[in-house]
């Protein structure tokens, strides 16, 4: 089932989520409504709260060399924590909870995270570059961070000026 994706300045999405304690079937449950949603909505990434839901559940899907996402391929994770962190990378980062905001966010380049997957079973992964970058923004969504909360604070201030007028356009249009 497709969900609704929450945006900014809902303040669900400062939510410190909780960690699951059950792998059972409504948490595969939301583990594949989560695909979908991010699928539907070409996210590469996505944090359960988002969907409004506080549990620390993300999943992450980068396209493949022909470009697909399949559900295969797509990273579950589970309670993740990041255990280590290397070097610096600045990276050009959006959100499907700030849609259209692209700004360059500077991050580690390399990450060793810990997570469980739907059925509870323990893994480590190392990733780097793109990977590690997404694995961080969807982490922050975990402990109720945004990556615009990461500009320097005249980018901040430009951003909510910016943001305050698209959400004044939309609420005309309505
Ligand atoms: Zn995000």
């Amino acid at each position: 089932m497709i969900k609704e994706i929450i945006t900014y300045p809902n303040k669900l999405l400062r939510t410190k989520s909780k960690d699951v304690e059950k792998f059972d079937a409504e948490l595969h449950t939301l583990l594949d409504d989560m695909f979908e949603t991010m699928i539907v909505k070409d996210g590469v990434g996505l944090a359960a709260i988002q969907v409004s839901v506080p549990l620390n559940v993300l999943i992450i899907c980068l396209p493949d060399d022909n470009n697909v996402q399949s559900h295969e391929n797509a990273l579950e994770a589970i309670n993740p924590k990041i255990i280590s962190k290397e070097g610096v990378i600045t990276f050009t980062e959006g959100c499907l909870s700030v849609p259209e905001v692209h700004e360059e966010i500077k991050r580690s380049q390399s990450v060793v995270v810990e997570y469980f997957d739907r059925d509870g079973q323990k893994h480590t992964i190392e990733a780097e570059e793109f990977m590690a970058v997404v694995w961080q923004h969807e982490i922050d969504h975990l402990l109720g961070q945004l990556f615009i909360e990461k500009l320097s604070v005249l980018k901040r201030k430009k951003f909510e000026k910016e943001w305050k007028k698209k959400l004044k356009e939309e609420k005309n249009k309505k």
